[in-house]
């Protein structure tokens, strides 16, 4: 399949794209392409005009700060996988990651695209999700800040305002002791996730769980906390039984559909087994601080 005409206009800047989305009814950012370019090979998105941000090389960075680090929404896959920064700070993206896709297309998708386009089976919206990250959005006159919680709405629906661009992600530094894993079943190396979960586990130096954040995505519209599985967690000690719980404390949370990969009893199956995998390779894993 081809796409139907469009125009094409190669923003160097922000500002020149913010312009150019403001000013056109029925354009589209195009970062990577990775997911924009099948869409519209298939005619799912028809867009007028591309406004290309791949230039923009301020939205590549990675900035460390105090209290959090800030990626821009151009770093690609790749390159967040290689970014000692990130790999210091947060070991579990490194490992997500790894399972997207393969290296041409980790080469060219970006964590602004990935976000954007809110795949519920995808790895950077369960990070985001997972790790309470902050999105930074900007439009002409103003930029806000959007939580990870409020920013995914539904399949392929975010917060994000036709005119705004998504210009960084900002992942809150964890101060204390803590324990994390991620684990994803997909048909084959590679390919979209069945089911993924994350967990990140804070402890206290008595060995008290303080805080626990359990993700689960590919099994409703948009990533999943765990927040009855997380509250159950909150001051035990981590040496404890943590998986106490049963499958139905989980499935009452998820509500996944059957597909051509994998039926909804197969996905309820396979999110109890992951969580609780996640949930003791966490326990296994804690980085001191
Ligand atoms: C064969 C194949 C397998 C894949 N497997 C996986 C996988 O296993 N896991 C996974 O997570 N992904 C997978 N992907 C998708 C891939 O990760 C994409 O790179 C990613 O989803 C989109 O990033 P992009 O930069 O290419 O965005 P684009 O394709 O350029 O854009 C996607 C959408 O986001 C919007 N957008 C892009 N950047 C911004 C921005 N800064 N602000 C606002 N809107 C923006 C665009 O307008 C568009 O609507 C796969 C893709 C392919 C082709």
């Amino acid at each position: 399949m081809k796409p139907s005409p469009f125009n094409y206009f190669n923003a160097n800047t922000i500002q020149k794209a913010l312009n150019a989305l403001s000013k056109n009814d029925n354009a589209k950012i195009i970062a990577g392409g990775q997911s924009l370019v099948p869409m519209m090979n298939f005619r799912l998105a028809q867009p007028d005009l591309l406004i290309d941000i791949s230039d923009i090389h301020e939205l590549t960075k990675i900035k460390d700060d105090n209290d959090y680090i800030e990626i821009g929404s151009l770093l690609t896959h790749s390159n967040a996988i290689k970014s000692s920064c990130l790999k210091n700070n947060f070991p579990i993206i490194q490992k997500a990651i790894s399972h997207v896709a393969h290296h041409t297309i980790r080469n060219q998708g970006t964590v602004g695209g990935s976000i954007a386009n809110a795949d519920p089976a995808s790895e950077w919206p369960l990070l985001v999700t997972l790790l309470e990250c902050v999105i930074k959005v900007q439009n002409k006159t103003k930029t806000r800040e959007i939580s990870a919680e409020n920013f995914f709405e539904s399949h392929f629906v975010t917060n994000l305002k036709e005119d705004e661009i998504i210009t960084s992600i900002k992942i809150p530094k964890i101060k204390r002791s803590y324990g994390w894993s991620f684990f994803e079943e997909s048909q084959r190396d590679g390919d979209f996730a069945i089911v993924e979960t994350g967990v990140i586990i804070e402890i206290e130096k008595n060995n008290l769980i303080k805080k626990a954040n359990i993700s689960i995505g590919g099994v409703d519209e948009k990533i999943i906390r765990l927040k009855n599985i997380e509250n159950l967690l909150i001051g035990m000690n981590i040496n404890e039984n943590l998986c106490n719980f049963k499958k139905q404390d989980i499935i009452d949370n998820i509500n996944p559909i059957s597909d051509n990969h994998s039926s909804d009893e197969y996905k309820k199956h396979l999110s109890f087994v992951l969580t609780k995998k996640a949930i003791n390779a966490a326990k296994k894993q804690i980085i001191y601080n």
